[in-house]
């Protein structure tokens, strides 16, 4: 795609999503990281019901230690894959202490280096925490993006870079919740609304599908 047409489909977006941030809760750092862990297969809404017990009382790496595998998976079993979040939030947890003094990495290269967090993962915290530039790809990104003709790579990594390449640096963080609002409200992975939608003039899908027909 060119980047007039990509700049055209990030202004709509921007119009259409004025607010479009996480809807995950968060005091600090720490708490979006294990938030966003539990976030996997599960709603924001549900997550936010967990933690809010959860935090009351271990809303810390030196205190989520403390906690056993099993303590921990009877806070967040309803989220679903609990035994492997679990784990990953534990692992991390250690992580953070013995490598990091405590403190969450405020860059993308070391929150990877924590247990069980993924460039996925890594670029939310980055973007959402502190702010960074980033463009997390997450199902609905992939799905979006690839439907508009952002992005045709295989893969999450390389669909990442290609969007890096297209859209202005100032606005990766945002792009990514655009698209990912997008995808929860329109452009649906069975049932996109693709008559309705206001990016139907520049979407290749809708081109594809639609026009000439
Ligand atoms: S036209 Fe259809 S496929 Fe394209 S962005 Fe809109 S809903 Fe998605």
């Amino acid at each position: 795609m060119d980047k007039k047409t990509c700049d055209k489909i990030i202004d709509k977006l921007k119009n259409m999503y004025p607010d479009a941030e996480t809807a995950l809760e968060f005091n600090s750092p720490y708490e979006l990281l294990v938030a966003v862990i539990l976030s996997a297969q599960c709603t924001d809404k549900r997550v936010n019901i967990v933690t809010k017990e959860l935090f009351k009382q271990y809303n810390t790496p030196q205190k989520m230690v403390t906690l056993s595998q099993e303590g921990l998976e009877d806070y967040i079993h309803s989220c679903g894959f609990y035994h492997a979040k679990a784990s990953h939030i534990l692992k991390a947890s250690q992580d953070i202490l013995d490598k990091f003094n405590g403190q969450v990495p405020d860059n993308v290269e070391d929150l990877q280096k924590l247990a069980g967090v993924g460039r996925k993962t890594a670029n939310v915290v980055y973007s959402v925490a502190f702010n960074g530039q980033a463009i997390a790809v997450d199902t609905h990104v992939f799905r979006v993006s690839h439907r508009l003709g952002l992005a045709d790579a295989k893969d999450v990594f390389n669909t990442e870079m290609q969007l890096n390449r297209l859209i202005d640096k100032d606005l990766w963080r945002h792009a990514h919740h655009f698209l990912i609002n997008h995808g929860r409200q329109v452009c649906s992975a069975r049932n996109p609304k693709c008559q309705t939608c206001q990016l139907n003039t520049l979407c290749k899908y809708y081109k594809e599908n639609f026009e000439n027909n």
